[in-house]
This record gives C-alpha cells, sequence and structure tokens, in this order.
C-alpha cells in the first residue's frame, strides 16, 4: 500500500492557489514598509540655544538617510533601523493630573546618520524633522522606543510570518 502515499509534486493543482496567495501576501507586506513619499528637508528653526542641527541638513543628507531606511523592506528591519537612531533616554512619566494630556514627556530622543560626514556621523535632529525625512507616522518611533525599554529588544512582528528566527 506504500506506494500510494507519493509526494504530490509542488506547484500541481490545489497546492498552486496557496502559493499564489503567499506571494501575494508578501507583495503586499513589502509594499506596504515601502518609500511611498519623498523625504522633506526639514524647515524648522530652533532658536540658538536649541541641541538640534536641522537647519545643517542637505537634501541629500536627508535623500541619503530615507533610501537608508527604505533599503530594508520589512518593518522588523526598519525597526531595528530606527532603533539605531533613536535614542531611548529613561525619563520617568509624570503622573498625569486630572484634565491634563499624559505623556507629553520625550522618552527618547532622534539622531540622523550622515556617513558622508565622519567624524560627524551623527546629527541631532528634533523629531518632526526625523519623521518628515522618513515619511513616518509618529507612532511607530514611539512604538519602537516604547517596546525597547520595556523589552530591552525589538518590536515583535505580529502581522504573521516568521516569528522565531530572526
Ligand atoms: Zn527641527
Amino acid at each position: 500500500m506504500e506506494e500510494n502515499i507519493l509526494p504530490v509534486h509542488p506547484g500541481r493543482a490545489r497546492k498552486r492557489a496557496r502559493n499564489e496567495s503567499q506571494w501575494r501576501r508578501a507583495q503586499e507586506k513589502a509594499e506596504r514598509y515601502s518609500a511611498k513619499d519623498l523625504p522633506q528637508v526639514p524647515t524648522c528653526n530652533h532658536n540658538k540655544k536649541a541641541i538640534y542641527e536641522c537647519k545643517n541638513l542637505t537634501l541629500a543628507d536627508a535623500k541619503g538617510f530615507h533610501d537608508g531606511f527604505y533599503a530594508y523592506k520589512t518593518k522588523q528591519a526598519q525597526d531595528a533601523f530606527l532603533l539605531k537612531f533613536c535614542h531611548v533616554t529613561d525619563v520617568q512619566r509624570r503622573r498625569p493630573r486630572a484634565g491634563t494630556q499624559s505623556g507629553r514627556q520625550a522618552k527618547y530622543s532622534t539622531k540622523l546618520s550622515l556617513k558622508e560626514r565622519i567624524p560627524l556621523p551623527l546629527l541631532h535632529v528634533c523629531q518632526s524633522a526625523f519623521l518628515g525625512i522618513l515619511q513616518i507616522p509618529s507612532h511607530r518611533i514611539r512604538r519602537v522606543a516604547e517596546v525597547y525599554k520595556k523589552t530591552g529588544g525589538l518590536v515583535k512582528e505580529k502581522r504573521g510570518g516568521d516569528h522565531t528566527s530572526h
């Protein structure tokens, strides 16, 4: 009877439909994390005492950082990239008083890497400049920073896929 349980050749009949849906899902996932807009050069005006150096950024700097980020096609890899440039500090959150907004206190600062400017590869920029260059919503940095503080590690991918090997 053993000859009846020959393996089915992959790509045949029913198997194929599944491969196609897997492929499409992978495509959609890749698109979700690819660049949609061009980097914005920051236009913010910090006062002279501010530590931010947004004004010193050129379009080439912004584009280089943007492209470096989007060279990574998965959320996990991008989050790892973000963590390298978000300095997560351990600021105690003040207990919000009734009627005030909570969580206003900064728990991380953002820095850009500018490889071509060694020996000053890191440029301290404000968060809106950082987000404008990468064209990402602020909650992505906030989430990376919060999970990092809680776990000391990376944000886990929750949208299916491989959970163990990375
Ligand atoms: Zn700024």
